[in-house]
């Protein structure tokens, strides 16, 4: 059993260690997913936090982040870095016996810049005329509709969607923040599309599926958002090199300026996300005249948080108040020539 103490190196405390006591830690759930959210980033973080947990302090972590600008990361990852080792710490602090004695301070967190991406109606209609394949336009269509999680959507089976009832099921535990939630599919045309998607499939099977594979769900769907938005003219493709924009050839891509021929590896995708169309269909709900409460329940949001982030407000509340707001004289007494007409008359000693 381990002891309470001062042992403890930060590797092990959520188990990503091979050294030592890691091996015998046994990982709760929460143990599983925080060990996974670390082990991604412990490569970069594990030369700097290659000591005992009892010996990092505030200072230290600090440094971390410094190092971490200098190198140009974004203050999101360096945020889900933190969080990731903050976890780690708490469930070591958490556990009985404690595996380390006191919880370091962790600073507070870096401003991110928030991704203001929308995608307008004509912009995703052009999106969708370029997605390949059933599933892929079913899987848009619900994304901008309801505003699913890329995770929800290729996790959803066929069950979960009821022909009679024309609604989708998300089950607890299915969603992100583990709440149920459902759908009422109104418009004909996804419905009819989201039918297709079950035809000939078993209940347990995944809704969106490759059509010319029986095999697997899928567990990427990038490559296939890429092209659409390339091609629809929402993304593009750039070279890794010198960050300039590549032409498409027939086996791969071309950079103009440092005159290679790229394959995969040598380029990167610039441009809308997945997630766009899960903020864009929060925005086309509230802005249709769907409450805040209820575009909540339908994207599974917890807190109204989002609509504050990317300043959310229904056009019609907007209008409604701006004819409030005029609405306060009855015509305008406002002229560009006199200063006020037809003023209201203050009478001496009345200030
Ligand atoms: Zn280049």
């Amino acid at each position: 059993m381990l002891v309470a103490g001062r042992r403890e190196y930060v590797g092990c405390l959520a188990g990503i260690s091979s050294a030592g006591s890691a091996a015998s830690l046994r990982l709760t759930s929460r143990g599983v997913k925080v060990r996974k959210q670390l082990d991604s980033k412990w490569e970069r973080m594990k030369r700097h936090f290659d000591c005992r947990a009892s010996a990092v302090s505030t200072d230290m972590i600090r440094k971390y982040v410094i190092e971490c600008q200098k190198k140009g990361m974004a203050n999101a990852s360096i945020n889900r870095d933190l969080s990731a080792l903050k976890k780690a710490f708490s469930l070591a602090y958490k556990s009985t016996p404690r595996k380390i004695a006191a919880m370091p301070v962790f600073p507070k967190k870096l401003d991110e810049n928030a991704r203001h991406g929308f995608i307008e109606q004509a912009e995703f209609d052009k999106l969708y005329s370029h997605a390949e394949g059933l599933w892929f336009k079913t899987m848009l269509l619900l994304g901008y509709t309801f505003g699913f999680r890329r995770g929800e959507l290729l996790a959803m089976k066929v069950e979960q969607f009821s022909s009679v009832e024309r609604t989708i099921r998300l089950w607890r535990g299915a969603t992100k923040n583990k709440r149920a939630r459902h759908v009422l599919i109104e418009d004909e045309g996804l419905y009819q599309l989201v039918r297709a998607c079950c035809e000939g499939k078993k209940t347990n099977e995944p809704l969106l599926k490759r059509e010319n594979t029986l095999s697997a769900p899928i567990v990427d769907s990038r490559e296939s958002w890429y092209r659409a938005c390339v091609r629809a003219g929402l993304g593009k493709f750039v070279c890794l090199e010198c960050k300039k924009d590549v032409t498409e050839t027939e086996d791969g891509w071309h950079c103009e300026k440092c005159g290679n021929d790229l394959i995969k590896h040598q380029v990167t995708y610039d441009g809308a996300i997945f997630h766009d169309l899960r903020r864009s269909a929060v925005r086309n709900m509230v802005c249709r005249g769907v409450s805040e409460k209820v575009a909540m329940e339908i994207s599974g949001h917890l807190t109204r948080s989002v609509f504050d982030r990317y300043d959310i407000t229904a056009d019609s509340d907007l209008r409604e108040a701006a004819k409030k707001i005029a609405a306060g004289r009855e015509t305008s007494v406002y002229s560009p020539n006199v200063g006020v007409q037809n003023g209201v008359q203050r009478q001496s000693g009345n200030a």
